[in-house]
Order: C-alpha cells, then sequence, then structure tokens
C-alpha cells in the first residue's frame, strides 16, 4: 500500500543546506522552504504532465501547479515549442512586438470589463499598477482590502488582517512605514453590514476596493453572488473603483474568469499566473477611460524593462490559444469533483470536506464551510500541515500550507486522480480515526 518511509530526500537535503549559503533559507519565495509543514522540500529535478521529479528521483503527482499558472501541466509541447522557437529570435528587444499584441487582444476579447490591457512581469507588479492608478484615476488615497486577501508582496497591502471590525494601517512585515498602510483599510469578508458601515463613513474618500476573484491565498472562501454584488453597488454609489485580482482565477475558471462567473463587472482587473503559461507575467486592465490615466498618455507613471517580454507572451499565448481551441475547461471541473467526491467518500467524517470550484481545491479540517478568514480553525490548519509529509511521502505534492488552495491541470489523467483519491484518503482517515 502506501508506503510512507520510501522518500529519501538526501540530494534535497545537502542542496538546500548549501543554498543556505547563499540565499536565506536557501529558497527565493517563503512559502517553499516547508516551515508550516515541517520537513524537506523535494529539490526539482522536472516536471512533466502531471508529475513533479526531484533531484533523488522521487515522482510526485502535482497538485501545486506553480502555484496555478500551470493549467495545462508541465512542459505542455504547444507552450514548450512556442517557448524554443521565440528563444531562437532573441530574448528580448525593449521594443514593440507583435507578439503582446496578440496576448493582450486575445485577453481583451475574451475578458469582458477589460478594454485595455497592459503587461507587467509579476501579479504583485499588476495590483501595485492597478492600485496607483486606481488612485490617480479617482485623486483619492484610501483603500480597501479584506482579511486573508493576498494581492502580492507591495508595501501597502502587507497589512494585518483583524477580524470583525475595520482596521487601519497594521503593516504585517517588518519593514513596512506604518505610513504606507496607513490608508489601507481592511474589512472580514461575506459581511454586508461592516461593509455598508465603512462605505457609510469613508466612501467618499476611498480610492478602489481590491477582492479577489474568489479568494484563494488563505483557505477557499468562495463569496456569496449577493455579497459581490452588493460591492459592486456601492462602489458604484461613492465612485469607488472595484478591482478584481484576478491572479489565480483568470483563466483558471474559464475563459472570462470570476468576473463571468459572477457576471460582476469591474472598472479594473489583475491578472498573472495562468496568462503567463509558466513564465514571468502580470497585466491589468480595464475601463478604457479610466486606462488611458496611465502614461505616456496620462499622468500616471508606470513601466517596465521586461514587460511584455517576448519569449513569456509566447509561452502566454500557447496557453491561452489552447484553452480556447480545445476548451478543457467542462472536463477539469468533471475531473476535480470527481477526486473531491471520491476523496470525501474515502474519508467520510463531519471533521473533513473539501472545498472545490472549477479545478480548484482547498482540503479543509471542519464541518462548517468558511466565507471570511476568521471562520478559519487554525486546528484544522495543523491537521493538513501534520499530514502533509504523509502525502509527500506518499507520492503526492500538495501545497506545503494548510491554508494554500490545490490545483488540477488538464495533464491530471482520471487514473491518476482515482488512485490520488484512494491513498489520499487512506491517509487523512488514519489521522482522523487516531485523533
Ligand atoms: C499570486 C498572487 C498575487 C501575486 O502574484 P506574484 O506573481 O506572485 O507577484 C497577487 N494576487 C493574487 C490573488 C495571487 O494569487
Amino acid at each position: 500500500m502506501i508506503k510512507h518511509d520510501s522518500l529519501n530526500l538526501e540530494k534535497s537535503l545537502k542542496l538546500l543546506e548549501d543554498a543556505q549559503a547563499v540565499t536565506p533559507a536557501g529558497v527565493h519565495s517563503p512559502v517553499r522552504a516547508f516551515k508550516a509543514v515541517g520537513g524537506i522540500p523535494p529539490v526539482i529535478d522536472y516536471g512533466s504532465g502531471s508529475y513533479l521529479v526531484d533531484i533523488d528521483g522521487n515522482r510526485y503527482l502535482d497538485f501545486c501547479c506553480s502555484w496555478g499558472p500551470l493549467i495545462l501541466g508541465h512542459a505542455h509541447p504547444k507552450v514548450s515549442t512556442a517557448v524554443k522557437s521565440q528563444i531562437d529570435k532573441g530574448m528580448t528587444y525593449g521594443a514593440c512586438t507583435e507578439l503582446e499584441y496578440q496576448l493582450a487582444s486575445f485577453i481583451v476579447e475574451a475578458v469582458e470589463p477589460v478594454e485595455r490591457l497592459r503587461f507587467v512581469s509579476s501579479g504583485t507588479e499588476a495590483v501595485m499598477a492597478a492600485i496607483r492608478l486606481a488612485r490617480g484615476f479617482t485623486g483619492r488615497d484610501l483603500i480597501l482590502k479584506f482579511t486573508g486577501g493576498y494581492h502580492g508582496h507591495s508595501d501597502y497591502l502587507l497589512v494585518e488582517a483583524g477580524s470583525g471590525a475595520a482596521t487601519f494601517g497594521q503593516p504585517s512585515s517588518a519593514g513596512v512605514p506604518a505610513a504606507l498602510t496607513s490608508e489601507t483599510a481592511v474589512l472580514p469578508l461575506d459581511d454586508e453590514v461592516a461593509l455598508e458601515m465603512f462605505f457609510n463613513q469613508h466612501g467618499e474618500r476611498l480610492a478602489a476596493v481590491i477582492i479577489e476573484g474568489i479568494p484563494a491565498n488563505n483557505g477557499f472562501l468562495i463569496q456569496r453572488p449577493e455579497y459581490m454584488m452588493r460591492l459592486r453597488s456601492l462602489t458604484e454609489q461613492y465612485g469607488v473603483l472595484l478591482i478584481l485580482d484576478e491572479v489565480i482565477t483568470g483563466f483558471r475558471l474559464g475563459l472570462g474568469g470570476a468576473a463571468a462567473e459572477y457576471n460582476l463587472q469591474p472598472d479594473l482587473l489583475t491578472f498573472g499566473k495562468v496568462i503567463g503559461g509558466g513564465m514571468p507575467v502580470g497585466a491589468f486592465g480595464g475601463r478604457a477611460e479610466i486606462m488611458k490615466h496611465l502614461s505616456p498618455d496620462g499622468p500616471v507613471y508606470q513601466a517596465g524593462t521586461l514587460s511584455g517580454n517576448p519569449v513569456a507572451m509566447a509561452a502566454g499565448l500557447a496557453t491561452l490559444t489552447t484553452l480556447k481551441n480545445e476548451s478543457p475547461y467542462p472536463t477539469l471541473a468533471e475531473r476535480t469533483q470527481q477526486f473531491v467526491t471520491t476523496l470525501q467518500s474515502r474519508v467520510k467524517h463531519p471533521d473533513f470536506q473539501v472545498v472545490s470550484r472549477g479545478s480548484i481545491f482547498w482540503l479543509l479540517f471542519q464541518a462548517d464551510l468558511p466565507r471570511a478568514a476568521h471562520k478559519i480553525d487554525p486546528a484544522g490548519i495543523q491537521r493538513f500541515n501534520r499530514l502533509h509529509s504523509l502525502m509527500l511521502a506518499a507520492g503526492y505534492y500538495l501545497p506545503p500550507s494548510g491554508f494554500e488552495v490545490g490545483f488540477i491541470s488538464s495533464a491530471h489523467q482520471p487514473e491518476d486522480l482515482a488512485r490520488a483519491a484512494d491513498d489520499l484518503g487512506a491517509i487523512i482517515a488514519d489521522e482522523l480515526r487516531a485523533a
């Protein structure tokens, strides 16, 4: 059956120790250090389809998919071919290309609220630019985000989230001056009353509200459509821009992202992850009337040496074109649903459920479904974290934190998923029985 002790991570361990001599914790993004879940993070040799292989030769079914971008799986032939052929023509020109025009047109056509769009190199940058643009457009400074909403690592969005009431300006990272977060307000999700009170008091000086398409960085907190609609109507009423951060959900839930699912018309949208097909790409876009305030047409400055990088554009274009031509979304959703249902039936415990939408899923160790960060039971997160190394040893690479969601790619075959549901089900059921 499942071999819990079969994992040899000798080479990974050695490399991570060496890496610590040149890089803090040996990692270039903190969660990769596996601090929350313990154990040794495998150092990856290559990815192929739905699998990851580490430098010790261990093979894992990959449910992290590089945190979302790899909706077609690793090294998809169409994406690889597009990248290789662009590389031979040069990596970057710092000038206009057809590719960036093609990818921008694709997104403008697919995502209804996007009339104009500009590329940057990460989701963080996309959000930074969208916020600056919203402030420049409205002439107001205050922004509102939600508890547990992650929008990249820019200073004024790294704000500690207080539960229950609005909090102002408590940076959640050292090195962020309180002055930089004093114009960032935070509210809990899923609370119309709190929202209405906030707008009543501060609506007139609010530039923008930013919310994830479906909040998926602090658990998977699927919002009620009525809540999203209330947010839209309040922002409209007070002349506040609604920024939908679709860095995860854009082209993941469908070509139209969460905006289409909720039938929502945000003023600005931000993208990343899937649109780069595995290369570093971000984008922000929205109404032409707003976007024309960007430099050089308007006064809001924004720029990037590698923005619209042709290799990255080639990867993104190959990915989105494949998504459009092959329309894998219904199959992805079906396979995910099958996986979720089987996994739940293998575990069959009131304190375990799998929250999912499209090809995104979240293993949740509590009985009730949270829609706001403060409704997540920390004990359940701990439970996931304890199980992570057992799942890894069984050959399943899940994101290394109980707050993170998993992803399924079109390379995940039904037999992969059936085996995963059995194996993961057995591991989880064991843990819940032991408790
Ligand atoms: C990943 C993510 C970001 C940040 O993107 P990076 O490319 O990591 O800078 C921003 N917003 C959301 C919703 C994300 O999931």
